[in-house]
């Protein structure tokens, strides 16, 4: 992509959160909707005195991404101080890691319009955020319920090269981390954070251009946009015949734009070191085996399954694999159905359709997929029509009813029994006399599908479309 002669470099650091139930470094809960303070003990609200104690779930967490990101787990971490002040970080250091984090050189790939990505992850270490400051007239309120909440910053090399390819790239690592169950991966609620490296350069240089940062994007549209529009400045800035300033900027939705927040404090400013509380962070050989035999198969590995073993075209297996519990719900549908290609093709159309008028996860779906197995079952044995199907599938729907049920209740078995057919047959032809007419003499063309459908219509759609094209064959001949 070409941007008046020049090539964006981009580089993303995502902060995940960990669904753990409690904090990094201590017992206080992360629930989402707990009141203004209410997990805040002192560790969380740095008093003096207090000591950390690392979360083990939180580790296996971040061992579990990394291992999901290829890298290699470092079996000795350290934790380290990061310096700074801000209200909403009462002890004036933030806890994470510095020059040992627990994951390293890994990489991610994913599909832009079709082609696939590569991107390298640096690293990823584990971290604890900050508390919440509500600014409010000329009064400002702090929160601290965030305090001590355990992330995870997956930091990628300089790799990315067009707005678009970002946005995807943070699409893919939050697919990856739903479907390890590390993080709900919320981006209203803040669960992923985007922090946004831009440069630009002459296309065909060598060197890197001075990058800016934009912090604390939480959505994969604005990561887009705003990196789409810092390109641009940038590009403005140096046809001027400006330096570009590394600073940290922010992304405002509704100016479209971004803006200086303050100039890039470097490593330094931080006066990072080993937190002296926190022994360094050992991990066995067997746990990361452990943990690395746990990993559920990955969307990539399972859309490519479900290609290659299961022959679905690579649009059905892409649908299919966006969510796990998604991919979950067809493959148990499948292993009753036996039918890889109408278990797909009942969830993508009818099934998503319903979830998405009502708003209902695919967990809570009134229908099972052993119920909707059971039922594509019925259509292959013949029992039941494609379209009665829909009809079925409704029923099922609304009262969450076994389908064989539906059928024997509403007496929606298919009619196969050609004298039962053709009695309903010669009936509809008698009705339409003129029609026969006009079919036979050749006077009108393309009145075969005018019959069936009458038939079909008479039948209450219970006739076996095979029979009747059949008979009528035979009968309009
Ligand atoms: P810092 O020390 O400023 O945090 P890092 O080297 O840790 O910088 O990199 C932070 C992020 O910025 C990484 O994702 C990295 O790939 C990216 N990055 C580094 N240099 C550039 C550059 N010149 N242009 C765009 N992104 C860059
Ligand atoms: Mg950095």
């Amino acid at each position: 992509m070409s941007y008046r002669g020049y090539e964006p470099v981009i580089g993303i650091e995502i902060h995940v959160q960990l669904r753990t139930e409690s904090k990094m470094f201590c017992a206080d809960a992360t629930n989402f909707d707990a009141a203004d303070n209410e997990n805040v003990s002192p560790v969380s609200a740095g008093m003096p005195g207090t000591l950390p104690v690392v979360n083990k779930k939180a580790v296996e967490f971040g061992i579990k991404t990394g291992l999901a990101l290829g890298c290699d787990i470092r079996r000795k971490s350290v934790f380290a101080r990061k310096n700074y002040f801000y209200p909403d970080m009462p002890k004036g250091y933030q806890i994470s890691q510095y020059d040992q984090p627990i994951c390293q050189n890994g990489t991610i790939t994913f599909k832009v319009n079709g082609v696939d990505k590569i991107v390298s992850i640096q690293r990823a270490h584990l971290e604890e955020d900050a508390g919440k400051s509500n600014h409010s007239g000329n009064f400002t309120l702090i929160n601290l319920n965030r305090a001590g909440i355990p992330l995870l910053e997956i930091v990628t090399g300089p790799d990315l090269r067009s707005p678009a390819e970002a946005a995807e790239y943070g699409r893919a690592i939050r697919q990856i981390v739903r479907y390890l169950d590390v993080c709900d991966g919320n981006l209203e609620e803040g669960s992923m954070r985007c922090d946004c490296n831009v440069s630009v350069r002459k296309e065909g240089a060598k060197e890197f251009g001075t990058k800016v940062e934009i912090k604390n994007v939480n959505s994969f549209r604005f990561v887009e946009k705003a990196i789409e529009y810092e390109i641009e400045r940038q590009i403005d800035a140096v046809e001027r015949g400006e330096k570009i300033i590394q600073e940290t900027r922010l992304w405002d939705p509704d100016k479209n734009r971004t803006f200086a927040m303050r100039s890039k404090e470097d490593a330094q400013d931080y006066r990072y070191f080993p937190d002296p509380d926190l022994l360094p962070l050992i991990v066995s050989d067997q746990w990361v085996e452990q943990l690395r035999k746990e990993l559920p198969e990955l969307p990539i590995a399972r859309a490519k399954r479900f290609q290659d073993e299961q022959g679905l075209p690579e649009y059905d297996s892409q649908v299919l694999t966006t969510e796990k519990s998604i991919a979950d719900f067809y493959e148990a549908t499948a292993k009753i159905s036996k039918n890889f290609k109408a278990s797909s093709n009942w969830i993508m159309t009818e099934l998503m359709r319903e979830l998405n008028t009502t708003n209902t996860p695919i967990e809570n779906s009134p229908i099972e997929p052993e119920a909707l197995g059971k039922m594509i079952s019925l259509i292959d044995a013949g029992t039941i029509s494609g379209k009665i199907a829909k009809t079925v599938f409704q029923e099922m729907w609304e009262s969450g009813k076994d389908p064989e049920v539906i059928v024997k209740e509403k007496g929606l078995v298919q009619i196969t029994d050609s004298s039962a057919i053709e009695k309903i047959i010669d009936e509809v032809l008698a009705n339409n006399a003129q029609a026969v007419e006009d079919h036979k003499s050749g006077k009108k063309k393309n009145l075969f599908g005018f019959f069936v459908g009458a038939v079909m219509k008479a039948s209450k759609g219970q006739a076996s479309p095979d029979v009747v094209n059949k008979i009528l064959q035979e009968k309009l001949k």
